[in-house]
C-alpha cells in the first residue's frame, strides 16, 4: 500500500490514546506517523525488506506496550506507537501487491521480506497494488475518523496525506511508465543507485 495509507492507519491506532490520555496523544501520534514510515525508507537499499520486519517489530512492540503499561510517560509510548505502527506497516505490505514495478501484472511474488524465517512472503493482494483504487479508497476510511476525531497539527498530516494519497492514485501507472523511461535516460553508473523494482531486479 502507499505510503499515505501507511501513515493514516498508523495514526488510526494511536486515536485510543487521545480519549484515554490526551497528555500522552502528541507522543503517541508522533511515534505512530515516524513508525508508519521507517519502514520504506529502504527504498533505496533492498526495499521491503532492509528496514522490514514483519515478525521482530510487533515482538517489540508487544515488549514496548508491557513496559509502557507499567511506565506510562510520552518516551515509552513514543517508542511503543513506533514499533506497533512499523509492525502494522509490514503487515500490510503483506496484505497488499507485489513489489515490482508494476505490481498489477502481478509477475512476482515478493511482498515482504520475512527475516526470521528467511524468506519472502507472499502478497496476498486484497489491495490489488499501491495506489490502486482500493488503496485509495482505504486512505479515504481512515481519514474519516481522524478528520472528526484530531486537532491540528495531526489534522494538517491526515490532509496532506489525502492529498498526496490522492494525486500518487491518480497518476500511479503513468508513474511507472515515466520512471522507466527516466531510468532508460540514466547512464549505467548511475542506475546501479536507483530502487531495484525501477531496475528491473
Ligand atoms: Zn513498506
Amino acid at each position: 500500500m502507499m505510503l499515505p495509507t501507511h501513515v493514516l492507519a498508523g495514526l488510526a491506532i494511536a486515536l485510543p490514546v487521545a480519549a484515554i490520555a490526551p497528555d500522552l496523544a502528541p507522543a503517541a501520534f508522533a511515534g505512530a506517523a515516524a513508525g508508519s514510515v521507517v519502514p520504506d525508507l529502504d527504498i533505496y537499499a533492498g526495499h521491503r525488506r532492509t528496514l522490514h520486519y514483519p515478525v521482530y517489530y510487533p515482538l517489540a512492540a508487544t515488549i514496548a506496550a508491557a513496559v509502557t503499561l507499567a511506565v506510562p510517560t510520552p518516551v515509552t509510548v513514543g517508542i511503543t506507537f513506533l514499533l506497533a505502527a512499523a509492525a502494522l506497516h509490514c503487515r500490510m505490505d503483506e496484505l497488499g501487491g507485489s513489489l515490482e514495478l508494476r505490481p498489477w501484472a502481478e509477475t512476482s511474488d515478493r511482498g515482504v521480506y520475512d527475516h526470521h524465517n528467511g524468506e519472502w512472503r507472499t502478497p496476498r493482494r486484497l489491495i490489488c497494488y499501491d495506489g490502486s483504487p482500493g488503496d485509495l479508497a482505504a486512505t479515504g476510511v481512515l481519514a474519516i475518523p481522524l478528520l472528526v476525531l484530531t486537532e491540528t497539527p495531526v489534522r494538517w498530516l491526515v490532509i496532506a496525506a489525502l492529498v498526496v494519497g490522492i494525486t500518487y492514485a491518480a497518476l500511479r501507472k503513468w508513474l511507472a511508465d515515466v520512471v522507466e523511461k527516466v531510468v532508460e535516460l540514466v547512464p549505467s553508473v548511475l542506475a546501479t543507485y536507483l530502487p531495484g523494482r525501477y531496475r528491473g531486479s
